[in-house]
């Protein structure tokens, strides 16, 4: 036990935090603090053995004996600690506001040696704070760093109790943080929030907060769009939430809105993140009133109801319905038999090297540029790369389908040894990328270019230039919803090419055709 690691991820020239020291006293206190770093969460933290013992509660502590409520052990803080509060400066570890919402002495249950206890993973403990009173349980749960913390059915306990924030949490507040600094009070901030809280907020000013949570209702020109649950973890292992999710929807919009204007849109939605399960949503029965629908007659008798894109209101909507990717046909509304690109989707099997995907990429592209085609590669989000040709909506599902067969045919033909069109996994060889066309059919789709997937990392499917293809110099991992609005600004839309070149396909059929 010690500061080790404390002392290590912080500089003391920068941050406002207490350096201390490990300090034996006779006395229990413990302490809660508020922290609005990138997520609010309540630190947590138990004198014990000369240091305090530190836990991240999300949620925060409930007085609620049903709430259990997680809380992840972190870095052992020093006793100087106990009363910190203040702004730790951008760039500095845990950045944002520190607010000591609960502070007090605790006594450890009869007979318990609160530092044989935490050892063991079960501390009992009487709570004697402002707010938090009565008896608490901390129990290891067996996963790696993580406790819940219960409160025991006693006198001081309140089923239906709710957390109130010192602070206002940004996304419940119409005030952006940077104001909020210097308005007074918090008493004064937190009546601002009771009574803004269902007004809604123009989208602009609700941005400007550094963290979303909760719920929160947008003005978008004269609709009103709810986003619920924010802080739901959508993306376990790296902790982004829903809210990460609609923030980079937003931060992308006049990029990523060309690419699905216009085009029905199929929901694939993972309503509690990547790693729980996902249902596919194609009829939309009840759209909100700004969303633009078209109808189309999928079977005999039976009808679809699909959201058409091409409006922020409705990419936030569909990411507020937890539609990680963006999946936008390849035909638009006005002509919905008419593609206007074909899609390769090079989709690597396993053990094969983002190089050798590149390089059936580059094949691809120097056999459509001998039929007279220009196309343009992405990023997939996961392991793969797409290949798009943009062109004239003049021809039908089924003959662009069959050009993509023939062309695939003829590269796999080129690159034997690694490209394949070989459906079935079991028959393609190890190392082999499948160069799949099947996706030109009137209803499927592949991920949109800027698309988020759901992948560890919240990997976005990134528009590349030829040079990175033949260079093989970039990763997949490299684009993710924090680096790609940085990407954009910097190199722009990769993909703008895609938007405004509208090919004809005639010559190169023909020629295909002809070759047999
Ligand atoms: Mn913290």
């Amino acid at each position: 036990m010690g500061l080790e690691t404390y002392f290590r991820k912080r500089n003391f020239s920068r941050t406002p935090e207490p350096k201390g020291k490990v300090l034996q006293t006779k006395r229990h206190r413990f302490v809660v603090q508020e922290h609005h770093a990138s997520h609010l969460h309540f630190d947590f933290r138990l004198e014990i053995g000369g240091v305090l013992k530190s836990w991240s509660i999300p949620k925060g502590p409930s007085l609620d004996p049903g709430e259990k409520r997680l809380a992840v052990t972190t870095e052992d803080h020093p006793i100087a600690y106990l009363d910190f509060e203040g702004r730790i400066a951008e760039g500095n570890y845990g950045a944002g506001d520190v607010r000591v919402w609960d502070i007090g002495e605790f006594e450890p249950a009869v007979g318990e040696d609160p530092e044989k206890a935490y050892n063991a993973g079960k501390l009992n403990f009487t709570l004697q704070g402002e707010k938090l009173r009565g008896e608490f349980h901390l129990i290891r749960t067996g996963r790696d760093r993580q406790w819940l913390l219960i409160k025991s059915r006693d006198e001081f306990a309140e089923p239906g109790w709710k957390l109130e924030t010192i602070l206002p949490a940004a996304g419940k507040l119409s005030l952006p943080r940077a104001r909020k600094k210097s308005s007074s009070p918090t008493k004064k901030a937190a009546n601002a929030s009771k009574q803004t809280r269902d007004k809604p907020i123009a989208a602009a000013t609700a941005f400007e907060a550094k963290t979303l949570s909760g719920d929160l209702k947008l003005k978008i020109k004269s609709s009103t769009l709810a986003l619920t649950n924010l802080d739901k973890v959508y993306w376990p292992e790296d902790g982004y939430t829903k809210g990460d999710l609609i923030r980079y929807y937003y931060d992308v919009t006049e990029t990523i809105l060309p690419y699905l204007k216009d085009r029905p849109l199929i929901l694939k939605r993972y309503p509690n993140g990547i790693a729980k399960s996902f249902f596919y949503q194609h009829d939309v029965d009840q759209p909100p009133e700004f969303a633009r629908t078209v109808t189309l007659d999928v079977e005999e008798g039976h009808k679809v109801d699909y959201l058409v894109g091409g409006s922020l209101e409705t990419l936030l909507y569909t990411a507020n319905l937890g539609a990680i990717e963006q999946h936008p046909w390849l035909s638009r509304a006005r002509s919905l038999e008419r593609p206007d690109w074909v899609v390769f989707d090079l989709d690597p099997g396993k053990d094969v090297r983002f190089e050798t995907i590149c390089k059936v990429a580059v094949s691809l592209r120097d056999l459509l540029a001998e039929l007279g085609l220009d196309c343009h590669a992405k990023t997939s989000g996961s392991r793969g790369i797409h290949v798009y040709i943009p062109i004239k909506p003049d021809y039908s599902y089924e003959q662009t389908a069959e050009f993509a067969e023939r062309v695939a045919a003829r590269v796999v033909k080129q690159q034997p040894a690694i490209a394949t069109i070989e459906r079935s996994l079991k028959k393609r060889r190890r190392g082999q990328i499948y160069v799949d066309h099947m996706q030109n059919a009137r209803g499927k789709s592949v991920a949109a270019p800027y698309s988020v997937r759901p992948k560890p990392g919240a990997m976005v499917s990134a528009p590349l230039t030829w040079r990175e293809v033949e260079a093989a110099e970039i990763t997949p991992q490299e684009f993710t919803i924090k680096s790609m609005p940085k990407r954009i600004r910097r190199r722009g839309d990769l993909f703008a090419a895609v938007l405004k070149s509208k090919q004809s396909l005639n010559k190169a059929m023909k020629e295909l055709n002809e070759a047999g």
